[in-house]
């Protein structure tokens, strides 16, 4: 358990920037994750005020507020509609609906978890960092940054007419995942990534191009040959041939599903 020394609820992100500047500072996001540790923590920032908790949909772009907790993501109709139900598919299986009430977007990202589901899928679109004082960054950069006590403020995710779709693979409900993928594809171009290796999300290396109409077959062959540009590892949880398997297997079923995708309320509408 943590413990806590000084309490900020700020009112100014240049606030909560000068005061994470302090080593002994820490920004509290839901706090889910930083309850395990034993820090002791000089001052907690707390960002609540600052209306960061929202979802925004532009003509162009939805823009996540740092504060927005997993479980808003995950039953937010217009990212459930743009991105063919991949959003709600990456959190659901994220512990339990109250931890996703909780658990903040944030804090997911900032931390960059080797495991993370929102990391795997955000990757594979269009996505941007907005940090407080290293401006735009895109996630791809972000994602190999070495952590900072910079302030990440929004998630911007460019409306590109991508279609998306995402797959994991847990040992037990509520586990961490063992193998995340997510698969996108715009202009006919497809983007893989894979996460959980169990190391940060990877965007792949596809080595070809996939026929413009191809059979099970072809997109079997793609998703193995996908599997062999990726590392994988071993940990409590799975090998790394068991991994490199799960790798070929899922990013096959949302490839599949890519091809066949419907309209994402055909598969239950956004959140019961
Ligand atoms: C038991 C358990 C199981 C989990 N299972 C999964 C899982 O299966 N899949 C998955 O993807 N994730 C999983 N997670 C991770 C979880 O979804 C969250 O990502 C995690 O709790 C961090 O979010 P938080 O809001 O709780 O962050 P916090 O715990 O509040 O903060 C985490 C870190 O991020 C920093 N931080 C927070 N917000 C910001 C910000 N705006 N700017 C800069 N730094 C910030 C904090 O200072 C801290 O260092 C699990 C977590 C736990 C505790």
């Amino acid at each position: 358990m943590y413990t806590i020394q000084g309490y900020s609820k700020v009112k100014t992100l240049e606030e909560a920037y000068e005061l994470n500047q302090k080593r002994s500072s820490t920004i509290i996001g839901g706090g889910m994750w930083l309850r395990l540790g034993n820090r002791s923590i000089g001052t907690a920032i707390d960002m609540s005020d600052l209306g960061l908790n929202q979802i925004e949909e532009t003509e162009t772009e939805f823009v996540i507020g740092a504060m927005t907790s997993l479980r808003d993501i995950e039953c937010h109709a217009g990212l459930h509609q743009y991105f063919n139900g991949m959003m709600k598919e990456a959190m659901k299986g994220i512990v339990g609906t109250q931890f996703r009430n909780t658990a903040t977007i944030g804090g997911s990202i900032y931390q960059r978890f080797g495991f993370s589901d929102p990391l795997t899928a955000l990757l594979a679109l269009d996505t941007t960092v907005e940090m407080y004082a290293g401006g735009m960054i895109p996630l791809d950069k972000f994602v190999i940054m070495d952590y900072d006590n910079d302030v990440l403020v929004r998630i911007h995710i460019k409306k590109d007419r991508t279609q998306a779709a995402y797959q994991s693979f847990r040992n037990a409900k509520t586990d961490f995942p063992v193998l995340t993928a997510a698969v996108s594809r715009r202009d006919g171009k497809l983007k893989v990534v894979i996460g959980a290796r169990p190391g940060r999300a990877v965007v792949a290396k596809c080595p070809d191009v996939l026929a413009s109409a191809p059979t099970e077959e072809d997109v079997k062959k793609f998703s193995g040959r996908v599997a062999e540009m990726v590392s994988f590892g071993t940990n409590m949880r799975a090998s790394a041939e068991y991994r490199k398997i799960l790798a070929e297997v899922l990013v096959k079923r949302a490839i599949m599903e890519i091809l066949e995708q419907t309209s994402p309320e055909a598969t239950g509408g956004v959140c019961k």
